[in-house]
């Protein structure tokens, strides 16, 4: 039998990158996974995902929905009750960084990162915690950064975003801990996906790789054993917890 072996696991923004890390590590544990993208430029990506998973041997479908959409939310969340029958595990991975400096930030861009890195975790977070109430378990883990606890010139959206994910984790924890429902989130430092495309070589790189005491960038497994951990029982007496996975950088 294995560590999620049974477990239905949402994951938003699982096509690639982070997301699509932690959608194959789970289903190698077990799990049967449903997973989001949102642009239509991820779609082949999203069918090739899915038949990775179920050759795996469990249960996969991708959904194209918008994680900062609440009706879009709402109807995904009652799509994979219908298809897969509950929901034990809920991965609020989705997210995207606008940087610019705040002088230069307009509202549109402020409100497109806020709507998509934190109210979407609202959202989903919503939705699940009736069938994880019903079955008096459940897992949520959501996706902040460490941009959310030391801040940035140029993210002040991003660390916002990523900071309010912090303190809605604490919350829900509290107010769901008597249903054993745990919630924590999970702080990467660097990561090598699309989204830190700019690191990938040069000066640049390693002037940040200098920072890390790991001295390597990370990768999206990294992340991903940490969301297996806690998405486990063997982390049963964890919640409200925010982890940084970071190579040692915010020490
Ligand atoms: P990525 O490679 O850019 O992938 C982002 C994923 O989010 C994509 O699958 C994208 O879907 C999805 N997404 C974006 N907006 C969405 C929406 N409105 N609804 C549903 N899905 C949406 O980024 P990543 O590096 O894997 O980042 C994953 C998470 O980790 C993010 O929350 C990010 O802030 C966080 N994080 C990353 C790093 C890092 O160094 N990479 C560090 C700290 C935190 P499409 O494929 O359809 O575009």
């Amino acid at each position: 039998m294995k560590l999620l072996s049974n477990k239905v696991a949402i994951v938003t923004g699982g096509a690639r990158g982070i997301g699509e890390a932690i959608a194959l590590k789970l289903a190698e544990h077990g799990a049967h996974i449903a997973f989001t993208y949102v642009s239509d430029n991820s779609s082949e990506k999203a069918a090739a995902l899915q038949e990775k998973l179920q050759a795996l041997g469990v249960k996969a479908k991708a959904y194209q929905s918008n994680a900062g959409d609440f009706t879009q939310s709402e109807t995904f969340v009652n799509d994979v009750i219908k298809e897969f029958g509950t929901i034990d595990i809920c991965v609020n991975n989705a997210g995207i960084s606008k940087d610019n400096l705040l002088l230069r930030m307009s509202a549109e861009q402020w409100d497109e990162v806020i709507n998509t890195n934190l109210k979407s975790v609202f959202n989903m977070t919503k939705q699940v915690i009736r069938p994880m109430m019903k079955a008096k378990s459940g897992s949520i883990i959501n996706m902040s950064s460490i941009i959310g606890i030391t801040g940035n010139a140029g993210q002040s959206s991003y660390a916002a975003s990523k900071a309010g994910i912090i303190g809605f984790t604490k919350s829900i924890a509290k107010e769901m801990g008597s249903r054993n429902i745990r919630c924590n989130a999970i702080a990467p430092g660097f990561i090598e996906t699309d989204m830190t495309g700019y690191l990938k070589e040069g000066d640049t790189a390693e002037k940040y790789k200098s920072s890390i005491p790991l001295g390597r960038f990370g990768t999206g497994e990294n992340i991903a054993d940490v969301v297996l951990f806690l998405a486990s029982d063997w982390s049963s007496y964890i919640t409200g917890q925010a982890i940084s996975v970071c190579g040692g950088l915010n020490t």
